[in-house]
């Protein structure tokens, strides 16, 4: 059949991307593809069987299959005109870089910051690479490399044109520092750090700046070969001891941390500091467009004539304002210590801000992306909060969050009079026909919603009117809809536990229809909030499903 693989890629796409596959949103990608207009009618069966295949498989599966499919997906995708015009004038091309030190999790500003950088090489038809800034053995490890590619690769699904290790480059670096040293512009110091401090502080040169080229040279060897250990010698640049300009003191350029590195091993005993590897490997790699918050303002002045001594080239640079995140803590060391003491669950865990915990919430991607073009490249400082990412997500996901009951402390009904109902058809989305069927038999609403309507009437949504009288009684009074509260209700039910993000659990039973979700979905509790599907869990000859609240 014509169009087959593309009709299959792009709704396994538009599926993964948006909870389902909608007909209406792959057809017009055919037309990308050769699709003539008079051919609609036919290729339409196939295309809505395809799409009903699709939405029938588990999260999981989709993506599984999506990877078979997804060369067949021409990418035209519009990059968001919402980023502002730079002046790229005098730029061959654009190429830009992430460059994440892999010692934590990354987390939103990480994610801004990226995106970014990526935007920008996509929005001038440029190229983008990830580096891994690997150069302190005593912070870096292969378990925040990988997150940190599984969250830029897969969740943010950023498409990188090559990845890049600053340890696989050591040989490079010292190349370099021995060719500034053999211009007698580095030299060895041996001071300890505290008079290091002091006399950068003061302005005034140590003595070890006079020693000469040969002699350090010759010291430059012995500590590369690790014949001194931590703190006993450093390289610092030439600089000027009398800048305003603190970072121009002879800022320290390598030093000794004889520690086995996760990727080199016991290779290399001195590392680089990140003023000289960030210029050079940004030159090396052909870099030409930096988007970077301002806090690095200093730096720029050494990095410079690191690269004017060098004779590397250098790059346009752009600054917006830091972010600053509200209420979470996003210092690595000290969620380390929360994690290794059972305080969070991880480095996932709702109460933080990483993308591993935005993600598993059932923050999307597209939020994300959302967020970069609000905040964009401010000037100022920005403060992010988690209430700024909820309402984008919000307007994204109502669109398309399935919709279902759940009922927390949930205490059974006795209804006097009731009507003799017993199954409601309803649907899961008001935009959608999926519909499930609720079995009416003994109602559960729950407590808090007893108690607060209790003496009056209200409306179990979709269902009928009753008076809610002393616990458990209460009196149906009408099917006709009235203006009075309307509260969810089950009967049918699985059970329900949600992971809220001050780290508590709320119990209850939710709506029969859960029971067709599968993990990872993300949908709405009526009156409660949108949620995702995190596991179903057996226990006790029952299966619970546990979700992640989102948010309201
Ligand atoms: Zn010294």
């Amino acid at each position: 059949m014509k169009l087959e693989n593309e009709m299959w890629a792009y709704a396994l796409k538009n599926a993964i991307e948006y909870g389902r596959a909608v007909v209406g949103k792959v057809l017009p990608k055919l037309f990308n593809h050769g699709l003539d207009k008079k051919d609609i009618g036919k290729i339409m069966p196939s295309l809505q069987k395809i799409v009903d295949e699709v939405n029938k498989m588990s999260v999981s599966a989709r993506e599984k299959e999506f990877e078979k499919f997804k060369g067949f997906v021409k990418e035209r995708e519009v990059v968001d005109k919402m980023l502002p015009d730079i002046d790229i004038s005098g730029l061959n091309e654009v190429v830009t870089r992430i460059a994440p030190e892999p010692s934590k999790y990354a987390h939103i500003g990480h994610a801004i910051s990226f995106l970014l950088n990526y935007q920008y090489a996509r929005k001038y038809n440029g190229k983008c690479f990830l580096r891994f800034e690997d150069t302190n053995p005593e912070k870096v490890s292969q378990e925040y490399v990988d997150a940190m590619k599984e969250d830029v690769l897969n969740y943010l699904g950023i498409k990188v044109d090559g990845v890049k290790f600053i340890s696989d480059d050591m040989e490079i670096l010292y190349d370099y520092a021995r060719k500034l040293i053999g211009m007698n512009r580095a030299y060895m110091c041996f001071c300890d750090r505290n008079k290091m401090q002091d006399l950068r502080h003061k302005g005034q040169a140590c003595d070890c700046r006079r020693n000469s080229r040969k002699n350090n040279l010759d010291e430059w060897k012995k500590f590369v070969d690790g014949k001194y250990t931590k703190g006993e010698a450093v390289l610092r640049i030439k600089g000027n001891m009398k800048s305003k300009n603190h970072v121009m003191r002879d800022s320290v350029l390598f030093r000794a941390i004889p520690v086995k590195h996760y990727r080199q091993g016991d290779k290399y005993k001195v590392w680089p500091m990140y003023d000289f590897y960030n210029p050079i490997e940004d030159s090396l790699m052909g870099v030409t467009l930096i988007l970077r918050s301002n806090e690095f303002d200093l730096r720029i002045e050494l990095q410079d004539k690191i690269k004017d001594l060098l004779g590397l080239r250098k790059q346009k640079i752009i600054q917006y304002g830091r972010f600053n995140v509200i209420d979470f803590t996003t210092q690595g060391r000290e969620i380390r210590e929360l994690v290794e003491s059972g305080e969070l669950v991880g480095w996932d865990d709702p109460r933080l801000i990483t993308l591993r915990a935005l993600r598993r919430r059932g923050i999307t991607k597209e939020a994300i992306y959302g967020l970069v073009e609000q905040v964009g490249l401010s000037r100022h400082q920005v403060n992010l909060d988690f209430d700024m990412i909820a309402s984008i997500n919000r307007k994204i996901i109502d669109a398309r969050a399935k919709r279902y009951f759940f009922v927390q402390n949930p205490i059974g009904l006795i209804v006097n009079n009731r009507p003799n109902v017993s199954e409601v058809e309803l649907k899961v989305h008001p935009d959608f026909d999926d519909t499930r069927k609720l079995k009416v038999g003994q109602i559960y609403i729950s407590r808090e919603d007893f108690e607060e309507f209790s003496g009056k009437e209200i409306r179990l949504l979709h269902l009928f009117n009753i008076q809610l009288n002393r616990l458990p009684n209460a009196t149906f009074t009408t099917v006709d809809n009235k203006d009075v509260p309307r509260i969810q209700w089950v009967s049918d039910y699985v059970d329900v536990r949600i992971f809220m993000p001050n780290g508590n659990f709320i119990n209850g039973f939710g709506d029969i229809g859960l029971k067709s979700l599968s993990v990872g979905e993300l949908i709405q509790f009526e009156r409660f909030g949108f949620c995702r599907l995190d596991k179903k869990e057996k226990e006790n000859k029952k299966v619970v499903y546990e979700f992640w609240f989102t948010h309201k």
